[in-house]
């Protein structure tokens, strides 16, 4: 089996429950989704290869030509994870649960916990892989990002994936409406209330603007009348220089 694949490298996760933990993170081309804020290029088959880290640490990126077999991934993987013991390996995107079959299989022939790292939509998808996944990072997606709301995806996708370990991000910008956050947040307690909500300051992109720190505070205190844990986080590799 062969797949497009954006990037492969190791790094530290820079974004929520898990930041500054060291992964491998395999990014997959494509997304049913068209967020403002978007910082990757989506369109399926507009890469003609994948830049690989060859040495873990060394940011030094590679082209191999797409697309890669999982036999080249899981090969590329365990070379990054040779010198350094990795947490887990991170299949992002894009959306990765485009792939599935590609995740199943990669999954089978690597020996590191799957992080996977979704738009938190596609709950038939995670159904069928959930068995090889040890942690999402469920993103939870706000209707002005986005051409139409997707709600019932979000708690249709809770429900299924709180049979792992898993954590909820809103990413917030200075325009997020209030009574979105608060409708995530009770989404989220409705139907599983111990997991984790974070809040995500944007990283302005697109015409985004980052949220003042007034505003986070007022969010947090929101949704935290909903869940008891709520953390305020935003992306740590950006300040950081970090892939
Ligand atoms: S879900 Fe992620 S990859 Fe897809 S459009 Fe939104 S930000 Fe981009």
């Amino acid at each position: 089996m062969r797949e497009n694949i954006i990037e492969i490298f190791s790094s530290i996760q820079g974004e929520g429950k898990y930041v500054g933990c060291r992964q491998v993170f395999v990014r997959l081309e494509g997304c049913n989704l068209d967020c403002t804020y978007c910082d990757t290029e989506n369109k399926v088959g507009c890469h003609a290869h994948c830049m690989v880290e060859e040495r873990a640490g060394t940011h030094e990126l590679v082209p191999y030509e797409n697309p890669l077999s999982v036999e080249q991934v899981a090969e590329i993987v365990m070379r990054l994870t040779g010198d350094v013991p990795h947490h887990s390996l991170s299949i992002t995107g894009g959306e990765p649960l485009l792939h599935v079959a590609f995740i199943k299989e990669l999954a089978a022939h690597i020996d590191l916990p799957i992080f996977l790292e979704t738009n938190g939509t596609l709950d038939k998808a995670l159904t069928d892989c959930i068995d090889c996944i040890s942690h999402i990072s469920m993103d939870l997606k706000l209707p002005d990002v986005l051409s139409a709301p997707v709600w019932d995806a979000h708690a249709r996708f809770l429900k299924a994936a709180r049979a792992v370990d898993v954590y909820v991000k809103v990413v917030v910008a200075a325009e997020t409406r209030a009574e979105d956050v608060e409708r995530a947040a009770h989404l989220v307690a409705d139907i599983a209330p111990a997991t984790l909500l974070i809040l995500q300051p944007v990283t302005p992109c697109g015409g985004c603007t980052a949220p003042s720190s007034a505003r986070l505070l007022e969010l947090q205190r929101i949704t935290l009348r909903h869940l008891s844990d709520v953390r305020v986080i935003p992306q740590t590799h950006r300040m950081m220089d970090l892939l």
